[in-house]
């Protein structure tokens, strides 16, 4: 009997253990027995059922193991000695696009010169180039066409700084809520601002159409002043924190978080999380390490990386003693993972990406996300010629497809999926190439979210009830 480690993975917890069942994200707690029988089979293979039952007939009955080694094989966490099957098969066929997000990138033009921005695209304030209406128009038509079997759909305004361009906002929520209401559907707006630009006015107006929105700041003025600069040089913490203190204390929609971008020099995640959520009071905090090196060389190093993730386990900690007494400290990386855990999420791609989501360059060009919108990458289409499906699914196809690459047994591979396109498209000049360079501490990230998902069942099960089945339904 073998243990099928392509299939299961074993975390340990304090005398006991939670088996990953890696095929569907399902996760079992072993008892006593269950840990007795994979000790036995992983120690020697060259036992079948009738002798571990024997070696264990002192302790548990016979009927018993032998039922549990039947469900072991069932789920193909034991399979006999010489029973070869196909891992993982892939080729999955891609032939429909059923969006439920689309990006509009309104201005390429940001009001700011962040030292670290990503942005493929982006343009000074002044040479800016701004979307037309009548792209977005088409935008907004594409997403209701491809999404008509969705009941809910999704607009982001993307920049640049999308507040630079707020006439075209009002203009596209005033046209996708009139179309929402004639189809009898539900639109959803978001989007994320460095916040130098809100006013009490937009506040209201952003409130009043039930706006997801989230800032972009690092930290404390000192973290956040490093990079987050005007045109100019200088630092904007100031000001950011001024107009983030009118937003919280103002908006009343839906919560407010925070993104905070994690480049060579920051790593002090808990630092960051206090001031963060607890002096200026966001709901929860979003954290993106860098870890593809662009030519200003921005990406964390490989020791940088490890600390983060050091840190977001001191942060976890945290966040598993608020969960136990019922609370939620905000820390969404974590929560994120919580619930894809609890979800029994099963990811063929690495995210929505060309799938449920494109993002809408200023002329109307189709990209995977907002991430790709002005790089070289070809764009998959345009909204005024539609979608370029044979080359968007081939995209997908490809990236679907796990044969031949160390993804293919990696135990984490429905929960990571090969990692995001756009690190690997800089990294390694590749979307398709697989995020390699940090598996290991993304392995050991979700062992850490395996053992504190199980404290939280065990001990407050609440907890989910309460933080991420609602959220889910938001
Ligand atoms: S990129 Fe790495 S961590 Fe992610 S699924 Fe592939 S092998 Fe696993
Ligand atoms: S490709 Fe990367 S940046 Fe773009 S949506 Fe996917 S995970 Fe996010």
């Amino acid at each position: 009997m073998i243990f099928d480690s392509t299939n299961a993975h074993l975390v340990p917890i304090a005398g006991r253990a939670m088996l990953l069942h890696i095929p569907t994200t399902a996760l079992f707690e072993l008892d006593e027995m269950g840990m007795e029988v994979l000790r036995l089979v992983q120690a020697d293979r060259s036992l079948d059922a009738g002798r571990i039952q024997a070696r264990l007939s002192g302790r548990f009955s016979a009927q018993a193991v032998g039922e549990l080694i039947g469900q072991l094989i069932r789920l193909e966490v034991l399979r006999h000695e010489g029973a070869n099957r196909p891992i993982n098969p892939s080729g999955v066929h891609v032939d429909a696009y059923p969006l439920s997000t689309i990006v509009l990138n309104v201005n390429t033009g940001c009001n700011l010169a962040c030292r670290y921005c990503y942005k493929e695209d982006l343009d000074i304030p002044a040479a800016g180039r701004r979307m037309e209406f009548a792209v977005a128009a088409r935008s907004v038509d594409l997403l209701f066409s491809q999404g008509q079997g969705r009941q809910r759909v999704g607009i982001v305004f993307f920049g640049g700084e999308p507040l630079t361009n707020m006439p075209l906002i009002r203009q596209v929520v005033e046209y996708a809520e009139a179309r929402a209401e004639a189809l009898g559907k539900t639109v959803d707006f978001s989007l994320t601002t460095n916040a130098t630009l809100l006013t009490e006015e937009l506040i209201d107006y952003f409130d009043a159409h039930r706006f997801g929105l989230s800032v972009s700041i690092d930290g404390p003025r000192a973290v956040h002043d490093r990079n987050r600069r005007t045109v100019g040089g200088h630092g904007t913490y100031e000001v950011v924190a001024r107009k983030v203190r009118m937003l919280l204390a103002r908006y009343r929609a839906k919560p407010v978080g925070a993104r905070v971008t994690l480049t060579a020099g920051t790593t002090d995640v808990e630092a960051i999380h206090e001031h963060l959520r607890d002096r200026l009071g966001f709901h929860e905090v979003g954290y993106a390490p860098v870890t593809a090196a662009d030519e200003a060389g921005h990406a964390l190093s490989e020791a940088e990386l490890a600390e983060v993730y050091a840190g977001f386990e001191r942060l976890g900690g945290q966040y598993l003693a608020a969960a136990l007494a019922g609370r939620n400290t905000g820390f969404s990386n974590l929560h994120q993972l919580m619930t894809d855990l609890h979800e029994g999420r099963r990811k063929t791609l690495p995210c929505g990406a060309g799938v449920g989501l494109l993002a809408v360059d200023h002329q109307g060009g189709l990209n995977l996300c907002h991430r790709f919108a002005g790089s070289e990458l070809p764009t998959f289409g345009s909204v005024q010629q539609g979608i370029a499906s044979d080359r968007l699914g081939a995209f997908l196809e490809r990236a679907a497809d796990r044969s031949g690459t160390h993804c293919a047994t990696c135990h984490i591979r429905n929960l990571c999926a090969g990692g995001c396109y756009h690190e690997s498209w800089v990294r390694y000049g590749d979307p398709h190439h697989r995020t390699y360079h940090y598996c290991n501490l993304l392995r050991r990230w979700v062992d850490f979210g395996i053992r504190v998902y199980a404290e939280i069942s065990t001990r407050n099960p609440k907890f989910f009830s309460a933080h991420i089945e609602p959220r889910r339904a938001a």
